[in-house]
């Protein structure tokens, strides 16, 4: 499941390679056939992402994509499409194509019903119109551990895994402590983190978390090797040692998701405590 940074990428690159102009739609799978042929060489207006829910918008309307576990949205010039059996939309200028295939959904939405998508959707930290009072309202009222709320895309749209446990680990949190515990400056400084750490995602297209001072070249160690990249402290480095107190970063699953912590940095009961203006407490 790709983190909201990538779908606000993904909205980002198509708004650049095709806004403005008529661009040929096509489902050559078949399954959006219809929806295809009304948008097929109308202009497509612009893209936009709230969460992990993609907007692609064209004169006639909104194709809506959730991308969910397998879904991809992959730029190519290869021409024509390969594997045309599980391509279920293609967007193109005659140059670049953006190849759509797997998704959990793609449907054609009207205006109010695109509305309806962002209203739905919980506060993304990515987006300038996003009320962190609405993440505050489900964190303060919820007895679930935070590290579930976190996930919870009602209350934190766009956070993932990855994100989940960095930020609980930046801030010292139990990942088990109740939300409701959750001290009012911890949760603002948990809500601008993301926004910073999320909003860096989609600049450079990876998710990096460390301090200044726990970089491989700061500390003198080998970079992170992972499919994901970036350098954490916790995510996936189960049994690797913490980068600031060496004890083994330890995982166990939360509702089906594997979550990672520092059993030190993070002790039982632990509510965690503000970043100082960012900086490494
Ligand atoms: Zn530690």
């Amino acid at each position: 499941m790709p983190e909201g940074h990538v779908t606000h990428r993904l909205a980002r690159a198509l708004a650049d390679a095709f806004a403005g102009r008529p661009v040929s739609v096509s489902s050559p799978q078949g399954r959006f056939e219809d929806a295809a042929a009304l948008l097929d060489g109308t202009v497509l207006t612009g893209a936009d992402s709230v969460g992990k829910h993609l907007l692609v918008d064209f004169e006639p309307g909104t194709v809506w994509i959730h991308l969910g576990l397998i879904g991809k949205l992959l730029f190519t010039d290869a021409f024509p499409a390969p594997n045309p059996a599980t391509l279920r939309l293609r967007i193109t200028d005659g140059v670049t194509a953006a190849d759509l295939r797997g998704p959990q959904w793609c449907r054609l939405i009207t205006p109010d019903e695109r509305a309806g998508v962002v209203l739905s959707s919980g506060p993304d930290p990515i987006r300038e119109d996003a009320d962190p009072e609405r993440a505050w309202t489900v964190v303060h009222r919820s007895r679930k551990p935070f590290a579930a709320v976190l996930m919870d895309q009602k209350a934190f749209a766009g956070v993932g895994n990855i994100f989940r446990a960095e930020v609980l680990y930046r801030h010292g949190i139990d990942p088990m402590l109740p939300a409701a515990q959750l001290p009012r400056p911890v949760f603002d400084s948990v809500w601008g983190d993301l926004v910073t750490l999320m909003r860096a995602a989609v600049d450079v297209g990876r998710i990096d978390t460390v301090f200044d001072q726990h970089t491989p070249d700061a500390m003198g160690r080998d970079p992170r090797v992972d499919r994901h990249g970036g350098e954490v402290y916790v995510y996936r480095r189960a049994n690797l040692p913490c980068h600031v107190c060496g004890t083994p970063v330890a995982t166990s699953d939360l509702a089906g998701r594997n979550l990672y912590w520092c059993p030190v940095c993070q002790p039982a009961g632990s509510v965690g405590r503000p970043l100082p203006g960012g900086a490494w407490a």
